[in-house]
């Protein structure tokens, strides 16, 4: 890629947009010229109006940006969002409409028919839904909005892809430890959460049942036929800062043996070819230590975009049992946004008019 994208990021200033910034801080493709929020932030410098809570440094060049007001006006045509699902409701939309490519971390649009839900690895065809968006009539102003999905269906169906094409998929019983990180700052407040752990996180398991569907599902002409397999989570929050780990049990139509299993894991290499500079080699890392993987050792594999799986063994139930773990604001939000734009970025016909610096 021969010139850079301008990008911006709404959001910018919450726990998904600080991943965004320090992701795209060397992206070779994107440079971000605009932030927006909300207007407690819009008017200050960026350094002034957030809270960061990364390790590193906020860019310097990003810290001096004003934070624009969200309004698309004078926003780029590829805008990373990472909104509130209600204020996304609102607003995307009006990016789309205004020409922009919204790619998208909220909830608001994942499951609705004509946006596709996308992880690059598993489902990069669904992006064809894109066509069927009519967010203004204008050609010159052919936005879009492209998602991406929640934090805990990402780890899980990334895991689950290479055994639902090779063995067949009929069920999945899923139970959740979610880091603190995923409910945004402030989140979970101290005195709830330190030495303990709370079994329920609003709607969550309804979107991680309904999204793993979703993203296994087959794309037909204008939608997406969800696939027919049962799928029942439990969803807790535990004091861990950043990390989504998952035990799962399956059910196959055949029965692979271990090592079949071990071997569709370790070929589930999709993107190979792809280039795409924030993909990993291996998206899919198996860790054969009888305690891994675990949140603090594991979830920056890949750069925070593999996924560890660990403790693959018979399960009494169903057929066979694991731990999945990934990182819930790379893989599981920041990171999976940019995968995304860069699979679009990498078809540049699939890029609004003007997404070009
Ligand atoms: P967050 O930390 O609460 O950040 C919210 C951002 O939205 C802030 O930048 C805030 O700006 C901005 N905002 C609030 N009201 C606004 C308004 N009226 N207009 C414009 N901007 C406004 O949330 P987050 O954790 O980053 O999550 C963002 C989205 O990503 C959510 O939909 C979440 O479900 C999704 N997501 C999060 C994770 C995760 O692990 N955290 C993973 C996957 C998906 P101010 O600072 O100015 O208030």
């Amino acid at each position: 890629m021969q010139t850079k994208h301008n990008v911006g990021i709404l959001g910018a200033t919450g726990m998904v947009g600080q991943r965004f910034i320090q992701l795209l801080e060397t992206h070779p493709w994107f440079q971000v010229t605009w932030l927006a929020a909300s207007d407690r932030s819009s008017g200050k410098p960026y350094g002034e109006a957030v809270r960061w809570k990364l390790d590193t440094p906020i860019p310097a060049a990003i810290a001096a940006l004003p934070v624009s007001a969200a309004t698309p006006e004078n926003a780029p045509r590829i805008v990373f969002a990472a909104l509130d699902t209600d204020i996304a409701r609102d607003m995307e939309p009006k990016f789309a409409s205004a020409g922009c490519a919204v790619i998208s971390n909220s909830s608001a649009f994942r499951m609705q028919d004509n946006v596709p839900l996308v992880i690059p690895e598993v489902n990069a065809d669904h992006l064809a839904l894109i066509s069927q968006q009519n967010w203004n009539t204008s050609v010159k102003k052919r936005g879009y909005i492209v998602t991406n999905p929640n934090c805990s269906a990402i780890g899980l169906v990334l895991a689950l892809k290479p055994l639902a094409v090779r063995f067949g998929l009929r069920s999945v019983f899923v139970s959740t430890m979610q880091a603190v990180s995923g409910a945004g700052y402030p989140g979970v407040p101290s005195l709830d959460i330190l030495g303990n752990v709370v079994p329920f996180i609003r709607n969550e398991e309804e979107k991680l049942e309904a999204e793993t569907r979703r993203l296994l599902g087959k794309l037909e002409k204008d939608r997406v036929a969800p696939l027919d397999v049962r799928v029942s989570a439990h969803c807790n929050r535990v004091a861990v800062e950043d990390g989504h780990t998952e035990s799962v049990s399956v059910e196959l139509d055949s029965k692979p043996t271990r090592e079949e299993i071990l071997s569709a894991w370790r070929e589930f290499q999709p993107l190979r070819e792809a280039n795409l500079p924030t993909a990993p080699l291996q998206p899919i890392e198996y860790d054969a230590a009888e305690d891994r993987p675990q949140p603090r050792l594991d979830r920056m594999r890949g750069r925070g975009m593999a996924v560890t799986v660990g403790r693959l063994r018979p399960c009494t139930l169903l057929d066979w049992k694991f731990t999945v773990l990934s990182h819930n604001t790379i893989r599981g939000a920041a990171g999976a946004a940019l995968l995304n734009a860069e699979l679009l970025a990498s078809q540049e016909k699939l890029l609004p008019p003007g997404a070009s610096s």
